[in-house]
């Protein structure tokens, strides 16, 4: 349907174009170069003959395919972002284009020995036969998110050439600092106006998510006594020991390296002390909002119990949430899952539907009035430079856009 060699440029046009974000600027976008991605897919987007194109003073680019039918159809749109992950180098990515992958140790980087091996990443074996674009093993590729905005641009590229193809009006959006935790923030959802979208940012073909964590961010501080400690006797409290209390008391077994599919934890990640004060930094995850708010309780209760045992003020617990399930949001209007699924099995895919453990922007982008389900883009082992993309996986993406577009449409129809 797409022509594989034009999607192939068109990534590699993208991911040739550093847009690291940074977590450390408060600026929107949080890197100046950024805007240099930002300029180039408004302009394509332009050329292209999207209407309503435009690009606001954070960087977030939108445009318009307008509706083929006479008929009503709720406007629908598609979300990727253009940055890449502060963890790892973006800078000079030089991707690799395997053709006819054999199933074997593919050599990245021959002088510094980086191999992307099948008995390492299994997954590889999925895509034998496949073209797979890599890195060459010195930066991350991109894929996250390049591909979501390579196959969006591919499938409107499509309609504009397939006017014969019936969908209702379809808005895109392109955001900035995804990877940051900020693609949301400055989304202006009343401008997009459309009633629903999908994130195109996803792994491997059929990933299919509406379901993410509950997330809050605890702060426990604890205060101790500190004196000299040759004259402590009755006298000193450590805030340190103290603190270790708090720790057991939390349930061991309710942490990260011990759970999985739609169990929550508590994750204590860091622990900052002397006798005078310790800070203990938690976060709290579930996707279950009742039980979420249960250990946000939990945590309060402890540090109420401590202070009572101690016959002090000693433990003060500060909870701050982060985001929630978009399950929420996305329930009372199932149809957009059931359109998701309807495209992919319609292009012979089969739907992975998984909760998220994880946060999404459409989780944000849900709790401000916009549903957002994700959708696979089909990059596998993003953030390093073992991350890749079958190229034919992007096909797949482009297609499902399509199909989820013209679905709408036909189950609008008068
Ligand atoms: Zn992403």
């Amino acid at each position: 349907m797409t022509d594989k060699n034009n999607i192939i440029d068109r990534f590699i046009s993208y991911v040739k174009i550093d847009t690291q974000s940074d977590e450390s600027s408060n600026s929107t976008p949080s890197t100046e170069k950024q805007w240099d991605l930002a300029k180039k897919l408004t302009e394509e987007l332009r050329e292209m003959g999207m209407q309503e194109v435009s690009i606001d003073e954070n960087a977030y680019v939108m445009a318009t395919l307008p509706s083929n039918v006479d008929f009503d159809v709720p406007v629908i749109g598609f979300v990727a972002h253009f940055d890449t992950t502060p963890d790892f180098s973006g800078t000079n990515v030089n991707p690799q284009i395997v053709e006819d992958y054999d199933g074997k140790d593919i050599v990245l980087n021959k002088e510094k020995n980086i191999i992307l091996s099948p008995d390492y990443f299994e997954d590889l074996l999925e895509y034998k036969g496949q073209t797979l674009i890599t890195t060459d093993g010195t930066t991350l590729l991109g894929a996250d998110d390049k591909a979501g905005i390579t196959e969006i641009m591919e499938a409107m590229q499509y309609f504009i050439a397939h006017p014969e193809v019936k969908h209702g009006k379809i808005r895109v959006c392109f955001t900035p600092d995804e990877e940051i935790g900020r693609g949301a923030h400055k989304f202006d959802v009343k401008k997009f106006g459309a009633e629903w979208a999908y994130t195109m940012d996803g792994s491997q073909v059929g990933e299919l998510e509406y379901e993410n964590f509950n997330a809050a961010g605890v702060v426990v501080t604890v205060t101790g006594k500190s004196v000299h400690p040759g004259y402590a006797k009755g006298k000193m409290i450590n805030s340190m020991y103290i603190a270790q209390d708090f720790i057991n008391s939390l349930p061991r077994l309710e942490t990260p390296e011990h759970t999985e599919g739609r169990e929550g934890f508590f994750h204590l990640n860091g622990i900052k002390g002397d006798v005078e004060e310790t800070k203990l930094n938690y976060i709290i995850r579930d996707h279950d909002r009742q039980h979420f708010e249960a250990r946000k309780e939990v945590m309060k209760k402890l540090g109420a119990e401590i202070c009572k045992q101690y016959d002090r003020d000693c433990v003060t617990v500060e909870i701050k949430d982060q985001y929630f399930n978009m399950k929420e949001k996305v329930e009372p209007v199932m149809h957009i899952v059931d359109i998701a699924e309807e495209a992919m099995e319609r292009v012979d895919i089969t739907p992975l539907i998984k909760p998220i453990r994880g946060g999404t922007d459409g989780a944000q982008l849900s709790f401000m009035g916009l549903p957002c389900p994700n959708i696979f883009a089909g990059g596998h082992n993003f953030h390093g430079k073992y991350e890749y993309v079958p190229v034919e996986s992007m096909q797949k993406a482009v297609e499902v856009i399509v199909k989820i577009a013209e679905i709408t449409a036909e189950k609008f129809r008068k």
